[in-house]
């Protein structure tokens, strides 16, 4: 306690340089209300609908018994997602939010001085991750149509190269990978370079073209897959997520593991999200109608949106990206803005996707 007179002392405690190299991860931020109107929030790509009451009883019932440790092996989850995907349980690792198992990729595959090749812009956690490791992100710039360069990626692998992060659908701009591509970069990667495909945004994908990222993953064993709980499942607060990978790797996966780091109200909800998944589902499919919707309204307007296979749109305005992020800010949405790239907006409920388009459709352009 300090008394107000003494002065606190300096730390002088050696922190790693490497965090020096680690950007801050900027989080969407909450609606903000306006006099009048409803806000909403549309920039953290949740799932607007709240979650469903089977899954909800099932997190009050355990609710009652966290003065207990969680299944640190995460037994019962573990063998849900495997007969689901029909997969050897052994293939499976689980963390806190698919953030946190692609933490336990990193942690388990890189050293000091290791390479990641990834796309940019894609999802913001990957260069936290790989500079907290001491690791160095190299990022291939996106092709004009705002999707992943996977044949500069594919040149872009050295000695170095531990790990390949694919986001597909990329966030933040939304088209998938092509199968066909994809097996040709696949085919010009080392055999003992990680390759993760990330499919946060799996549920959402139409495109007849996007992968089967398990079936690769089956076919090659240096092909994991990563995904969440937290997008179409609507488990964003409770954090877990998991890795498909082949058994050396996933058991490297679950050594990197923070002990008891998925907690037991989220492994209680994934396991009754599964089992709910049908009626998610539908909720799923309409986000999927709105999104149609939405893209077929901004086209109609004359916007040029990246071809978008997630619960998200994207606009590459450029400079103008802090006015556009303002002008929906000032109709009640809250977007997220990335610098001078674009915007992306999470696509909501109804009544919040009809603002998004009256907004656009104001939005004064050349
Ligand atoms: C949202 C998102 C995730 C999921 O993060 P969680 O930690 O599981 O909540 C992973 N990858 C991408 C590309 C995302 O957009």
């Amino acid at each position: 306690m300090t008394d107000g007179t003494t002065p606190t002392p300096t730390s002088t405690v050696r922190l790693r340089g490497a965090l020096d190299a680690v950007p801050a991860y900027v989080a969407g931020k909450p609606a903000a209300a306006q006099a009048g109107i409803t806000a909403y929030k549309m920039s953290s790509n949740e799932n607007p609908y709240p979650p469903l009451p089977s899954v909800l009883d099932v997190v009050r019932e355990h609710a009652g018994r966290i003065n207990r440790y969680p299944d640190m092996g995460v037994a019962a989850l573990t063998a849900a997602l495997a007969e689901r995907l029909d997969v050897p349980p052994a293939r499976i690792a689980t963390g806190p939010g698919s953030v946190g198992v692609l933490g336990q990729i990193i942690t388990a595959l890189c050293d000091p001085g290791d390479e990641v090749v990834f796309a940019w812009r894609s999802f913001e956690a990957y260069p936290i991750l790989v500079a907290l490791a001491g690791a160095t992100a190299v990022q291939v710039p996106l092709t004009a149509e705002s999707r992943h360069d996977l044949d500069a990626m594919a040149a872009a692998v050295t000695d170095r190269t531990k790990v390949v992060l694919v986001c597909t659908p990329n966030n933040p701009t939304g088209p998938s990978v092509r199968a066909d591509e994809l097996e040709a970069f696949l085919d010009r990667v080392p055999q003992d370079v990680l390759v993760v495909l990330d499919e946060a945004y799996l549920e959402f994908v139409t495109s007849e073209e996007a992968p089967d990222a398990l079936a690769i993953h089956r076919a090659r064993p240096n092909v994991a897959v990563l995904r969440t709980f937290s997008k179409a499942y609507g488990l964003a607060g409770l954090r877990v997520g998991y890795a498909v990978a082949h058994e050396p790797v996933a058991e490297a996966l679950r050594k990197a593991a923070i002990p008891f780091g998925v907690n037991s109200l989220a492994q209680a909800a994934a396991i009754a999200s599964l089992e709910a998944y049908d009626e998610l589902d539908v909720r799923v499919k309409e986000l999927v109608a709105e999104r149609a919707r939405v893209v077929a309204g901004l086209e109609e307007q004359g916007w040029e949106i990246p071809d978008t296979d997630a619960n998200f749109v994207w606009f590459g305005v450029g400079e103008r990206t802090p006015e556009l992020a303002a002008a929906f800010q000032e109709a009640g949405l809250t977007v997220r803005p990335y610098g001078t790239d674009g915007v992306r907006v999470t696509i909501a409920e109804p009544e919040a996707n009809d603002r998004l388009l009256e907004v656009a459709a104001a939005f004064p352009r050349p």
